[in-house]
């Protein structure tokens, strides 16, 4: 299942992470492959310009509103790389579970998804993975015609359009 995501929000986490000194993170939230929130979280970290650490009561939140009836799912978490690459950090790598989640990470106006396993191709504990990205909410949360899948999306300058990167512009 490609996961999809709006560029709705995509976008809105692009230009939150643009604009913060510190890494921003939250919660993924999906009902089966479609991303419907990322819930904005604090970020407690020691030292949140570098490293990020979802609040814990938003967490406790998050798991208890994800076993009422109907809830949509927690997929994941993503944080920002302020002036760095959307790659996993071993930092990153030592504290994710491998429970199979998603990690979204944007950095440079660029977001990249990964899961979280045991044998990673990246530090051992992530694979990238590929998404697909739908114009509007409403056509996320009813995707039908979504076919195109991209391993990187990024902003352009004004902050209001994506675009696929190409693999080769990604190792760069
Ligand atoms: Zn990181």
């Amino acid at each position: 299942m490609t996961p999809v995501f709006s560029s709705e929000l995509l976008l809105g986490l692009l230009r939150a992470a643009a604009k913060s000194e510190v890494e921003i993170c939250g919660i993924l939230r999906a009902r089966g492959a479609r991303i419907v929130r990322a819930d904005p979280a604090a970020n407690v970290a020691v030292d949140p310009a570098r490293h990020f650490e979802i609040d814990p009561a938003a967490l406790l939140g998050a798991y208890r509103d994800a076993r009422t009836p109907g809830a949509a799912d927690i997929a994941g978490w993503y944080h920002s790389h302020p002036g760095g690459r959307p790659d996993p950090s071993p930092t990153d790598a030592a504290r994710a579970d491998p429970d199979g989640r998603l990690w979204l990470i944007v950095g440079h106006g660029v977001a990249r998804l990964w899961r979280a396993v045991a044998d990673g191709a990246v530090h051992g504990r992530f694979d990238p993975v590929c998404f697909a990205v739908a114009d509007d909410r409403d056509e996320a949360e009813n995707a039908k015609h979504i076919e195109k899948s991209r391993l990187a999306v990024q902003m352009d300058p004004t902050g209001r359009t994506l675009s696929s990167v190409r693999e080769r512009d990604m190792s760069r």
